[in-house]
């Protein structure tokens, strides 16, 4: 017992794993946490809060509620109590390295071991039954968490001293036994919503699919206007039959109703890109060709679930406090809420307002007040390079002075750029990603560490979007002057600054056909066209497929590590 073999297995500056207080609080009814842990292999450690520690097991298939599931559990080292809450990447290289999520949580009583035997709650008896039914290899408990309910046991297979391994663990048959058995509730976490693959995602996702489903239900319905009473808040959508696509010669006009549905379809992918970004929104409240506005600062009347965060403005600044309150979206009320106020573009910052994890500069969450305070603040510190790609080469149906327009010509060449950049970026050993921008362009997000200021950055950027223009001055452009890009792919470093905003993942854009921002994986681009994606088209495709970005904020580089070698 003890922690000894925890901490001797972990090396605590490489590691968020908490290294466990050497006195501890102890607290009755005990506590217990079930943690869903993609290491090298995927398993449940049951954790029981047993003598000031967490006594262990790690579940293969994790607990099934069904009494004739004995499912196999080895003992593992005894936890610290501050474990109970830990959820995260374990690093590589690292014991355990792989995803962790609390998948449930609660507290439990031993159950002496006889027929008809009461819980035993007294303070006092209570600890001692449980080291004792621990030393004989019989833990009979009684669980109170969000998943796991009722009695369970936990029985040591061949009892020898000292040596561990070779448990059971079995559902007692009662009210929360079942036949079908399995693992009961859903593969989230009960504490901040995201499954074990978006556990790198920082902050929660608040959009429970139960949730997702009665909002899309809601919308799909008879009514005009709906009012949906959500986990996280009330939303009332309004006007669900106004048109905001007219027809195509390839489909029907789609409606609010239609647009709603896609974001209460994509809301966990949305949600996953857009937590801790400061938006820019362009609302459309008469669709596509009615009048739109830019806003960035939230209003007064904005509803008690959205969260916002207060910015510095150097603009602002000349007038009142300052500071801009923008609008965050971390729930599905506030996306369907955004939504409703025809947000057809919605435009996350590339920085996000996390405080600084392990290797990252040492800036702060302090953004409003002051310059200096933002330049010092996380938001200075984008966590992607990105790398903006806008094919210049003209289809001859443009209106004079207007930009080129989606065509097959000029899309296939700014293609042929984005792989050019891959290749750069592989050479350097940075891994990155594609979307398509909903019209003709592409943008590469190369996730990085929050080392480097936007300045810094978007000098990186320059220096290899430069060497593209240098080496093949025929096909690739950085000329500032529009009149200069014609008929060559224009390579925009400018969108690294602080509080640009681009079309965010699976975000809609106002184009005739609907069409998202549309993450693809590098195979993907190649056939790929942007029509292909629209708010018809993409949520089956996410859901056959998955999200090709899921992976990009999970291993950013370490681009000090590069280039100060
Ligand atoms: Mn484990």
């Amino acid at each position: 017992m003890g922690l000894q073999e925890y901490r001797a297995k972990r090396d605590f500056d490489r590691t968020a794993e908490p290294r466990g207080a050497d006195r501890v609080t102890t607290q009755w009814p005990p506590r217990f946490v079930v943690q869903k842990h993609q290491a090298s292999r995927l398993h449940y450690d049951v954790r029981l809060e047993i003598g000031g520690v967490l006594v262990s097991w790690a579940v293969p298939l994790g607990p099934s509620t069904r009494p004739a599931d004995k499912r196999f559990a080895a003992r593992t080292e005894d936890h610290p109590l501050e474990y109970r809450d830990f959820e995260g990447v374990i690093p590589e290289g690292e014991y355990g390295a792989g995803r962790m999520i609390v998948w449930d949580q609660g507290i439990f009583v031993p159950v002496p071991d006889r027929k008809g035997a009461q819980p035993e709650i007294d303070p006092q008896a209570g600890p001692e039954m449980l080291r004792r039914q621990l030393e004989a290899g019989a833990v009979k408990v009684e669980m109170l968490g969000e998943k796991l309910q009722g009695r369970w046991a936990l029985v040591r297979m061949a009892p020898r001293e000292g040596e561990q391994g070779g448990w059971l663990m079995i559902k007692d048959r009662d009210a929360h036994s079942t036949e079908e058995g399995g693992l009961p509730g859903d593969d989230t976490s009960v504490l901040t919503g995201r499954t074990v693959d978006e556990v790198a995602y920082p902050g929660a996702i608040h959009a429970p699919a139960a949730d997702c489903r009665a909002a899309l239900d809601g919308i799909l319905g008879a009514g005009r206007d709906v009012t949906l009473a959500l986990s996280g808040g009330t939303v009332r959508l309004t006007n669900l039959d106004k048109v905001y696509w007219p027809a195509t010669a390839d489909r029907p006009a789609l409606t609010k109703r239609d647009f709603l549905a896609y974001y209460a379809r994509m809301a966990r992918p949305v949600l996953r890109h857009l937590h801790g970004r400061p938006l820019a929104l362009t609302r459309y409240p008469d669709g596509i060709h009615g009048g739109s506005f830019y806003q960035k600062d939230s209003k007064p009347g904005t509803p008690d679930f959205v969260e916002t965060v207060a910015i510095w403005s150097d603009h602002r600044a000349q007038r009142a406090d300052g500071d801009i309150d923008f609008v965050l979206c971390h729930n599905l009320p506030t996306l369907l809420w955004l939504a409703q106020l025809g947000t057809i573009e919605i435009h996350p910052w590339i920085s996000r307002i996390a405080p600084a994890g392990p290797g990252e500069a040492p800036f702060g969450t302090t953004f409003s007040g002051s310059r200096e305070d933002l330049e010092r603040s996380a938001l200075n510190y984008p966590d992607f390079l990105l790398f903006d790609i806008d094919p210049y080469v003209y289809s001859g149906q443009e209106a004079p002075g207007t930009e080129p327009e989606l065509h097959r010509e000029g899309y296939e060449r700014g293609k042929e750029g984005a792989f050019k950049v891959k290749e750069q970026l592989d050479a350097l050993g940075l891994p990155s990603f594609v979307k398509t921008s909903g019209k003709t362009g592409l943008h590469i997000h190369a996730p990085v560490l929050r080392q480097y200021t936007f300045t810094e950055c978007r000098a990186i950027v320059g220096t290899l979007v430069d060497q593209m223009a240098r080496e093949q001055p025929d096909r690739f452009t950085v000329e500032w002057a529009v009149e200069k890009r014609r008929g060559r792919i224009f390579m925009d470093k400018n969108q690294n600054v602080r509080g640009k905003n681009m079309a965010g993942a699976y975000c809609t854009r106002p184009s005739a056909e609907a069409t998202v921002s549309m993450p693809l994986t590098w195979e993907a681009l190649a056939t790929a066209y942007p029509t292909d994606f629209t708010i018809l088209t993409v949520p089956e495709i996410v859901a056959a497929q998955g999200d090709a970005w899921l992976e990009i904020l999970a291993k950013p580089t370490d681009l000090q590590a590069i280039l100060g070698g």
